[in-house]
């Protein structure tokens, strides 16, 4: 399989290529040249294999050549010492979890398959590379665990100082080995603007500087995984209806990609919250991308969901074709607490208020459709959220005890102004 830039079908590239170029030359983002039909590969998964299983035998069924299965099983076993956990609530309400990775969040799986990728494919070439990031606070720490002892690579992250959370800092300084916070006296702008320069600098080609951020391919991929395992736990009791809390739209494309390759899906919903600019494109044709409004469910605060660009593909951009395939509901902030203490009411469940959103956009569906059952995707841990949860359900839910030790876990990072030169004269001393 070869990949594509969404803004022009020339110069094909490998999967290795286009996960270490990231963003493709021409600003695009990568995106399947064709949808090969795996329909047989999927109807002949036994009901019970095992996560990491399917997930190696995906990999090399999608992308050998490149990928065989010895390198996938490879691959599949150094990301996935996690894996989703399906909890069923009743007859028509299951939930798939995918919060239990490192970082507690969904974003887990796509951040730790790119990084052992990565590894992998440095390893075979004999090279090595560094991960230059920049965050603002929480998508930081998923990259930072992610390739955390990968042998082939070094990660830097710039944060601005004094502006993410105690915590959030903890979680980028306290791993240290071949991790690398780099605190910035600046702003969260400052930061990415210190990483753009950095990729264009000549004088640190020689560092081989990637960035593994949200929108690279290698990050899509691992992520439908999870719908195929589900479909195959799943498709003995019949019929039902993927619900994913969307924000950048990336979880939800991985699942299309999923049904374009002839997953037996249906349509699919897509649950935002007041950053509503896709169920809006839905109900009128017309795309408006806005600024962002914060809500509870703070990953999912896009005004501009990279991934339409994606999805613009894949259904040649008309409103019509959308419709075919997805459905969306945007829920707001005080639905989303109600949500929350609604369903540990009624099901004794505490859900993050990104995957409450997913619920009540299924409750609507089913307004709709009711005989139908929904599987609803759960991003988060409601641990990290603990002040919505405790106004929603009276609870602070628990954390898993390792994640909260990180806390008393001493802070090691590296000072720099702003100025793209300190950067740049920081990376050639630490790595030349
Ligand atoms: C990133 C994120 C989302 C949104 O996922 P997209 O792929 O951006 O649509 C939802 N929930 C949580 C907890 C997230 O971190």
């Amino acid at each position: 399989m070869k990949f594509v830039s969404t803004l022009s079908s020339e110069k094909p590239v490998s999967f290795t290529e286009a996960i270490f170029t990231g963003l493709a030359p021409d600003g695009g983002l990568y995106h399947p040249e064709y949808m090969p039909n795996l329909s047989n590969f999927f109807w002949n998964l036994p009901d019970g294999i095992s996560f990491n299983q399917l997930a190696a035998d995906f990999t090399s069924a999608l992308l050998s050549p490149e990928i065989d299965i010895l390198t996938a099983r490879k691959i599949v076993q150094d990301a996935f010492p996690f894996g989703p956990m399906l909890k069923e609530l009743s007859d028509s309400i299951t939930i798939l979890e995918l919060f239990h990775g490192p970082s507690l969040a969904f974003k887990d799986f796509g951040a730790s398959f790119l990084a052992s990728a990565m590894n992998h494919l440095l390893e075979k070439q004999g090279d090595r590379s560094i991960i230059l990031t920049a965050t603002s606070g929480d998508t930081g720490s998923a990259v930072a665990r992610a390739f955390y002892r990968r042998p082939n690579i070094n990660v830097v992250i710039l944060y601005p100082s004094g502006r993410v959370s105690s915590f959030q800092e903890k979680q980028l300084t306290t791993l240290g080995g071949n991790v690398f916070a780099l605190e910035v006296d600046g702003k969260f702008d400052d930061c990415q603007r210190m990483v753009k320069t950095a990729f264009s600098n000549p004088r640190l080609k020689e560092l081989h500087l990637t960035s593994a951020n949200s929108i690279n391919l290698g990050r899509l991929i691992p992520q439908s995984f999870y719908y195929i395992w589900a479909w195959t736990q799943m498709k003995t009791k019949g019929h039902f209806t993927f619900v994913v809390p969307s924000g950048n739209f990336g979880n939800l494309t991985a699942g299309l990609y999923a049904a374009a390759w002839g997953l037996p899906t249906g349509f699919f919903v897509a649950a935002t919250n007041s950053n509503d600019v896709f169920p809006k494109f839905l109900l009128t044709g017309e795309y408006r991308p806005r600024l962002s409004v914060s809500t509870y469910s703070s990953a999912m605060d896009v005004g501009s969901p990279s991934n339409y660009e994606r999805l613009k593909k894949l259904f040649s951009g008309s409103a019509t074709v959308f419709r075919r395939h997805i459905r969306a509901w945007s829920i707001d902030d005080e639905a989303t607490l109600e949500t929350i203490s609604r369903v540990y009411r009624d099901y004794g469940y505490i859900c993050c208020p990104h995957t409450a959103v997913g619920w009540r956009a299924s409750e609507l569906f089913k307004d709709q459709s009711p005989n139908s059952r929904v599987l609803i995707l759960s991003t988060a841990h409601p641990g990290k959220f603990p002040d919505t949860v405790k106004r929603a359900t009276g609870i602070v839910p628990s954390f898993p005890k390792s994640f909260a030790d990180i806390i008393h876990k001493k802070k090691v990072a590296y000072c720099i102004s702003n100025q793209d030169k300190d950067l740049a004269d920081w990376l050639i001393q630490e790595f030349t």
